[in-house]
């Protein structure tokens, strides 16, 4: 044997929106006044209570294992959570928890996959799905969301990509990096098509609660019986609570997948951090009002991004619904010189943006979609006021 590497790990590609908001940070050391559109988590602290909470557990000594799939009282809060919020209903041998629902969806995949099982991913899709199915031995078959259908699927396009080797669907609503919502009649024709082919539905629903104007979540497992066997739910408290640095998600599912989904955990990394764990409690069970204003926050600005961009040269944007990402199509800016040069690409753009006019945002072809630049509203009005005076000045140059 020689000193070769595992085929598999050299054919996953690093995330390439860490690396931008790495490159952005490292400007900003040097004493640079960058704006950071790149961000994938919200800019609030994890609300108080939820803090206190943890300290807490720390003090009292909850600081060793627990169960390897999370405690049962968490599990319970999260059955709750289900029930109430999605319409779920889930008993705690159906939860798992997970370290972040990153984890949460890698163990998904590894429960569910064998070597050569498809797996429909819709595009624009989070960066991080291909690589996961490719890590559990599954292949990314891509469809494409359009523009005029708000860059979402339709159940028709589903029905289509399917084959022998089907094997789940990839679902994400509200969407990472659309921010666009699946409608109830949308999910229902969706359900429909995942029941009549028998394959399961794997549904990300990390941004559920960052949801505006009137949009309402609606979880695709919530339908029928039917098709609440074939889901796994996955959620996490990353998004809505601020919580990314704590690493909590979750999922549920059959027993049968969560049975599954415990043991690899058990042996991958046993318990998610059990002051975490605590800290999630605190965070499902108590007050809500951090979390309804945050959201009040996200949607200002919001709607102050989508006026000011709809109004710019060159650039198409649709209103988004939920998460906190606006999406922007640049395939008119692509054709025009900048400095001699046709700018050819929504990478030399973000480039020149970073580059010549202090300002991050993330071209979105490892999202699956050229020509499009995702800009998140993660950040202070004061920025992205700033922020946007950038990208509108270069775009009015062009
Ligand atoms: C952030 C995110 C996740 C998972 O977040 P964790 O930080 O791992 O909890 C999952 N899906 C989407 C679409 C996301 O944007």
């Amino acid at each position: 044997m020689s000193l070769t590497l595992s085929k598999k790990a050299q054919a996953v590609k690093p995330s390439s929106t860490l690396a931008i908001t790495a490159k952005a940070k490292e400007m900003r050391a040097r004493g640079m006044d960058v704006v950071g559109f790149g961000a994938g988590e919200p800019d609030f602290n994890t609300p108080e209570n939820v803090c206190d909470f943890a300290i807490s557990a720390i003090k009292e000594g909850f600081t060793k294992y627990t169960p390897a799939s999370g405690t049962n009282e968490l599990k319970e809060a999260i059955c709750k959570k289900f029930r109430e919020f999605n319409g779920l209903d889930y008993a705690p041998d159906q939860i798992v928890i997970s370290n972040g629902g990153k984890h949460s969806l890698s163990n998904i995949f590894d429960a569910i996959l064998n070597p050569g099982d498809e797996v429909i991913i819709p595009a624009p899709y989070w960066l991080s799905y291909p690589e996961m199915v490719k890590l559990s031995d599954g292949v990314s078959v891509i469809i494409t969301g359009e523009r005029k259908n708000g860059y979402k699927v339709t159940a028709s396009q589903i029905q289509q990509a399917i084959t022998k080797k089907t094997k789940a669907l990839i679902l994400n609503t509200p969407s990472n990096p659309t921010g666009m919502v699946y409608e109830e009649e949308e999910l229902r024709q969706i359900a429909d098509v995942v029941v009549r082919n028998d394959i399961y539905a794997v549904a990300d629903e990390m941004y559920e609660y960052l949801i505006y104007g009137d949009e309402k979540h609606v979880s695709i497992a919530s339908f029928n019986e039917e098709i609440y066997k074939r889901t796994i739910t996955c959620s996490g408290l990353s998004k809505s609570y601020a919580m990314t640095g704590w690493r909590i998600g979750y999922t549920g599912s059959s027993v049968e997948i969560a049975k599954l989904m415990g043991s690899i955990q058990s042996h991958a990394t046993s318990n998610p951090n059990s002051i975490a764990q605590k800290a999630a409690l605190a965070a499902l069970t108590g007050p809500q009002d951090t979390v309804a204003a945050m959201r009040e926050e996200f949607d200002k600005r919001r709607v102050y991004m989508y006026e000011r961009v709809k109004k710019m040269p060159l650039v198409h944007i649709l209103e988004p619904k939920g998460a906190f990402y606006v999406f922007i199509d640049v395939s008119k800016v692509e054709e025009k010189n900048y400095k001699g040069e046709k700018i050819n690409s929504a990478a030399r753009l973000a480039e020149i943006l970073l580059e010549d006019y202090n300002t991050a945002v993330v071209p979105c072809a490892d999202f699956g979609f050229p020509d499009h630049i995702r800009l998140s509203y993660a950040i202070s009005m004061e920025q992205i006021e700033k922020g946007l005076d950038r990208l509108e000045s270069l775009l009015k140059s062009l």
